[in-house]
């Protein structure tokens, strides 16, 4: 079933002796099937395969694009029970959930193709020259968004369809027009292949040119840095650990041509627990907390690492059931070995950190490759003053910080590092009262939630699934929704350029007829 060769384009190959297996935590063991590690020629192949794709691949039509995605999907959904089978065994996550998630990578590589026809994504701009103007004429200018080059994606270990292989970052870049070569976790070998294949079908059912996708296997400090170093690449996406995100960011920005890197890292995305909505409904907001924190075994960019509550008569009575909801919480099995090592650390390192004390004990399952949930608190004042209780303990781990009043839960929360999501359990009363909160929240993440949860991240227009440092490298991008594709590329301004040489989407007669802003007005009719 599996060849364990690199894929580089449309050719295979297995040079290098060396071969990596995938650890399962669910067999508690490392999988038979062997992976060959790229050597440095399979990485010059797939990088001058995608520089040759690219010159082809960005003049193909939105259409013909949209086309392509759409039959990934399919390829994808085309390989059946065998890639959730296998990537349950890689990943320990449930049927249920691996099922879902690869619907959502359908749906997103889907929301792509839709992106791509609908067409505005290139935020078209066009001046029309004024050759009377006084006391200068102006010239004709033209602008649009065009693909940057080749991408290196690293696939994510906590999603194994959706920000994997496939992924939005893989789904984005290729819609955007540029080729993708994708670093395979190590967590996950055989569902990468099994995806990494279906891509390649796709590519050659749609007629795309030969390296428009490679898929790499190797470890992240010599085939990961080599791609991130390699002239060719252009950007970079990733998904992972603070530590890796940053040697990539600092072997992109210190390249003779320095690159960027949309790396999402570490967030604890805090929730402000307000009093009157604790008042209204202590038990929805404990049962709410309680899923959220467990989730996938917590294993979500997006798990509520921080619960911000003023203490009041109410405070005692939401610990208590929350905790009497994760004590009933079974411990599951976890992603990989590396991170049920590390969570496990984490929580046993924050205890030792100054104030911290044990709400629900953290329980050492390692040696079952499982993690259960753990509860600890801390008073705001000792959590302003330990930058340490602001580390990613990836898991279903939260730490509440309790704080005697507004102004202090408004200084705590000005003390944190850049989170991906801030919540707000409030009513609007409470939302009036904590405003000073909820501002100094705004300025720390992406995306604001209000009464809800943070974990569940909607891939539609509108969403931000991205937020100032450490939660991303960049916050003026999201890695969910439709905006990921501008990660992508760059404008591209045409003065004076001869109609027949625009492009498309700058053409008088607007023929894809797309949304374009045309001296000052946004409109789709044709320039007369
Ligand atoms: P990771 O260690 O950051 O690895 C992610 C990818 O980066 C892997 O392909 C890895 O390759 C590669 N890599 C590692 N070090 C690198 C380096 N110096 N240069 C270039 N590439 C490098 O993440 P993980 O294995 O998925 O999980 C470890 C921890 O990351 C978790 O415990 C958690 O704290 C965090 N994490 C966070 C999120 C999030 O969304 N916030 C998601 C997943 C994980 P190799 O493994 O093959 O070396």
């Amino acid at each position: 079933m599996f060849s364990g060769h690199n894929i580089i384009g449309y050719s295979t190959s297995a040079k290098a002796g060396k071969k990596l297996q995938a650890f399962s935590t669910i067999r508690q063991g490392y999988l038979p099937e062997e992976f060959t590690i790229a050597t440095e020629e399979d990485i010059e192949a797939a990088t001058a395969k995608a520089a040759a794709a690219f010159e082809v691949y960005k003049k193909t039509t939105y259409e013909e694009r949209a086309r392509f995605l759409e039959a990934i999907a399919d390829e994808i959904l085309a390989i059946g029970d065998a890639l959730i089978q296998r990537a349950m065994l890689e990943s320990g996550l449930p049927e249920a959930r691996l099922v879902g998630e690869r619907g959502r990578t359908m749906g997103q590589l889907k929301l792509f193709a839709e992106v791509l026809r609908e067409g505005s994504w290139v935020e078209a701009v066009i001046d029309t020259a004024l050759p009377d103007r006084k006391p200068l004429p102006r010239v004709d200018l033209r602008k649009m968004l065009v693909p940057i080059g080749p991408v290196v994606v690293f696939a994510a270990s906590n999603f194994p369809f959706a920000f994997s292989t496939a992924g939005g970052d893989t789904a984005s870049a290729l819609a955007s027009g540029c080729p993708v070569i994708v670093k395979a976790h190590t967590s996950h070998l055989g569902t990468n292949e099994l995806v990494a294949t279906a891509i390649i079908k796709a590519a050659q059912k749609c007629g795309m040119p030969d390296g428009v996708f490679s898929s790499l296997v190797g470890e992240g400090s010599t085939l990961g840095q080599g791609l991130a170093k390699h002239p060719v690449i252009k950007a970079v996406g990733f998904t992972g650990s603070f530590r890796a995100g940053m040697a990539l960011f600092k072997t992109a920005t210190e390249r003779p041509v320095p690159i960027p890197v949309y790396a999402e890292m570490s967030s604890i995305n805090p929730v402000l627990v307000l009093p009157r909505k604790l008042e209204e409904d202590i038990d929805k907001a404990a049962s709410m907390l309680a899923g959220s924190i467990t989730l996938g075994v917590g294993q979500f960019c997006t798990n509520p690492g921080l619960l911000f509550i003023i203490d009041s008569p109410h405070t005692q009575q939401l610990i208590d059931k929350l905790t009497g909801l994760l004590k009933a919480t079974p411990e599951s099995t976890m992603l990989n070995e590396v991170i049920c090592k590390s969570y496990h650390e984490g929580t046993k390192n924050l205890l030792k950190e100054k104030g911290v004390t044990t709400v629900l004990e953290p329980q050492d399952f390692s040696e079952a490759y499982k993690g259960g949930a753990s509860l600890m608190q801390v008073a705001a004042q000792d959590f302003m003053s330990n930058t340490e209780l602001q580390n990613e303990v990836f898991g279903p781990s939260s730490l509440i910080i309790r704080c005697q009043n507004k102004e202090e839960m408004a200084a705590a929360v000005r003390s944190l590092h850049g989170q991906l999501t801030g919540t707000i359990l409030g009513t609007v009363e409470d939302a009036t009262e904590f405003s000073d909160c909820i501002d100094a929240l705004t300025e720390k993440v992406g995306r604001l939630i209000y009464n809800g949860v943070p974990t569940g991240v909607e891939v539609s227009y509108a969403m931000v699934h991205g937020g100032p440092f450490p939660a991303t490298s960049d916050a003026r991008t999201t890695s969910v929704g439709a905006d990921a594709i501008k990660r992508f590329v760059r404008p591209v301004c045409y003065q004076d350029c001869p109609e027949s040489f625009l492009p498309e989407s700058l053409k008088n007669a607007n023929p894809l007829g797309i949304m374009r802003k045309v001296n000052g007005q946004m409109t789709k009719e044709p320039i007369s």
